[in-house]
């Protein structure tokens, strides 16, 4: 059965479970490389941009090397020494600068000008081994490109038509929230999952996959050098873990555990209709995380109890045309009208560091084409809630598109990234005016609509006294608050080491979080992908929480989980977790109870 090299891959598991297909590599688009012309002052910028680009790319290649297992093929190793050998050659790292200086243009156009003019070089080459080594010039150009975006994925090249009748695992540099949009979309594509050399997995394009139900492995550095065309690959996303080119054995194994966890779902569709309940008898509410609208459906397959998190912005993406008020409001209602009076928390867009808009889009914000640089930390930049406030018009037209559908249904507003009051205050005052703007229209909406914000950031995690004055609940966004907390970018593989969920700053950040809303009466939940996480419900229930919002498909294993813990273990467990100072202990109780449950 199998063929090729064989091997495996280490990267953060997304979605539970094991795939197994035929690989496709992907390759970025150069239609999405960003195209402008610079002042003659910026050129010294530009090639700084471009020199640094070559120098992360070198640590990268060094860093995939030194992280080879012992019995990965020779070939994969000889592929890294190539890959060094074109990056330091004069024709790639020295001909892109003169284009810079010579035609004025950014470091990616002119990177790939040299990457055409070479790759017509190689095709004229008579030797067929010499003449396939242009792929090898390209993946360089690849990495180059993609370190240039600092941290912002480029969008990969979906090729038109792709090999029918296949289950295809799709392997990549890097994915885009919008390209996995886009591979949701396309019905001719028989897809089992994908594997990534970069990210984190609680980016945003895992949260997708995981919308998607799709296994996938991010940050599997050397996933191009090992991985061939059409390889078998299996992915075990539970193992963290990419085999290529398994054994027959291997491969019966995986086939097992396939139809182990099938049997295991069916058997957990039996809570569905219930309520759940710890063991002594507290009602616990599990609510589902949506990315559109569509997946209302899977959210009430599941039998949640309300939709705790819409993320409107993927309403937004991979469009030139933004949403006009009716698409956002047809969008809104209709998840309202499916969850029949279960309340529907939309949150306000969240656009900015890896979500992003198409240039078009940002265009017609007034943004104007290819902003001159890009800024240098997406992620503490204009994101969010700051976005909205940047833009009024943006801001105040979803506001009025959330406010009519809250006529059909229960509808909250749930803001994101807040860290001031008066961005509180300002959100407050939009939602006043974009009310207004109905009744001038004669347009209704329901008036006593409640509007709560996320803790996603320590300066709101410590500002609850101050936050639930002013709003009606709170929901904790775990993937953010740890980023921010631990100053780790949530979409970079090389710092995902550090992101760590059990560091106790973050666990007392949450935990006061929810003591605070306990204390002030106003409701809690958690949003962020912890709450989906088996090993953290005992935790989070000891630390008071009632109400968890996660993706669809960790619904039912979490209700299962919870019918087996009582509150006075939990609060135990809590209390005893916080005191710990290590993570790695605290980590290995906390798996040690999920397996004696087991
Ligand atoms: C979070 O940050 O935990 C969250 C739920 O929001 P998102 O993952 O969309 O940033
Ligand atoms: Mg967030």
């Amino acid at each position: 059965m199998a063929h090729g090299r064989r091997g495996s891959l280490a990267g953060s598991g997304v979605t539970h479970g094991i795939a197994v297909g035929r690989a496709h590599l992907l390759a970025p688009s150069e239609l999405d490389v960003r195209q402008y012309t610079i002042e003659r002052r910026d050129v010294l910028h530009e090639i700084g941009r471009l020199t640094t680009a070559f120098n992360v790319v070198r640590e990268e290649l060094e860093h995939l090397k030194s992280g080879i297992a012992p019995n990965a093929p020779s070939e994969v190793l000889a592929f890294l020494d190539l890959h060094r050998l074109i990056l330091g050659d004069a024709l790639l790292a020295e001909a892109p600068r003169d284009l810079i200086r010579g035609k004025l243009i950014n470091a990616e156009w002119a990177l790939t000008i040299q990457l055409e003019h070479l790759v017509k070089q190689f095709d004229a080459i008579d030797d067929e081994y010499l003449r396939e080594r242009s792929t090898d010039v390209r993946q360089v150009v690849e990495r180059v490109v993609n370190a240039l975006s600092e941290g912002r994925p480029t969008r990969v090249a979906i090729p038109k038509q792709l090999a029918a009748g296949k289950r295809l695992v799709l392997i990549a540099q890097d994915l885009a929230p919008a390209d996995v949009l886009h591979l949701r979309d396309r019905a001719d594509i028989d897809l089992a999952g994908f594997v990534t050399e970069l990210g984190g997995p609680t980016s945003h394009t895992a949260i997708l996959a995981r919308s998607l139900g799709l296994p996938a492995i991010v940050g599997a550095g050397g996933a191009r050098v090992l991985i061939e065309e059409n390889d078998l690959v299996v992915i075990d996303a539970d193992s963290d873990a990419v085999i290529v080119n398994p054994s027959d054995d291997e491969l019966a194994d995986f086939y097992q555990r396939i139809r182990d966890e099938g049997e295991h779902r069916v058997q957990l569709r039996k809570l569905r209709g219930r309520q759940a309940r710890t063991k002594d008898g507290i009602a616990i509410e599990l609510h589902a995380n949506i990315e559109l609208p569509e997946d209302a459906r899977d959210a009430l397959e599941a039998g949640a109890d309300g939709i705790g998190l819409f993320r409107s912005e993927f309403l937004f993406m991979d469009r030139d045309e933004l949403p006009t008020e009716n698409e956002q409001y047809e969008a809104y209602a209709s998840v309202s009208r499916a969850m029949k009076g279960k309340p529907v928390l939309i949150r306000t867009l969240d656009i900015g560091a890896d979500k992003v808009l198409t240039e078009t889009a940002r265009e017609s914000l007034g943004l104007g084409r290819g902003a001159p640089r890009p800024e240098s930390n997406p992620a503490l930049g204009l994101r969010a809630i700051r976005y909205c406030l940047a833009y009024p018009e943006l801001f105040l037209t979803q506001l009025r598109a959330i406010l009519r559908a809250s006529e059909v249904g229960t509808v909250r507003i749930l803001v994101p990234m807040l860290a001031h009051m008066h961005e509180v205050e300002q959100v407050l005052a939009f939602v006043a005016q974009a009310k207004q703007q109905l009744r001038e229209r004669k347009q209704k909406y329901d008036g006593r609509i409640q509007i709560g914000g996320m803790v996603e950031v320590p300066a709101a995690a410590l500002s609850v006294p101050q936050l639930v004055k002013r709003l009606k609940f709170l929901s904790i966004g775990t993937n953010d608050l740890i980023q921010y907390t631990l100053a780790i970018d949530r979409a970079d593989s090389s710092v995902a080491h550090l992101y760590d969920h059990l560091h106790p700053a973050v666990l007392r950040l949450i935990s006061q979080t929810i003591k605070g809303c306990i204390k002030a009466k106003v409701p809690i939940s958690v949003c962020g992908e912890l709450a989906g996480e088996l090993e953290m419900t005992e935790l989070l229930l000891g630390m008071g929480l009632r109400q968890y919002s996660m993706h669809p498909s960790q619904i039912l294993p979490i209700k299962e989980r919870l019918f087996g813990l009582s509150i006075k273990d939990a609060a135990r467990l809590s209390a005893k977790v916080l005191r710990e100072s290590d993570p790695v202990k605290i980590k290995s109780v906390l798996e040690r109870l999920v397996a004696r449950s087991r």
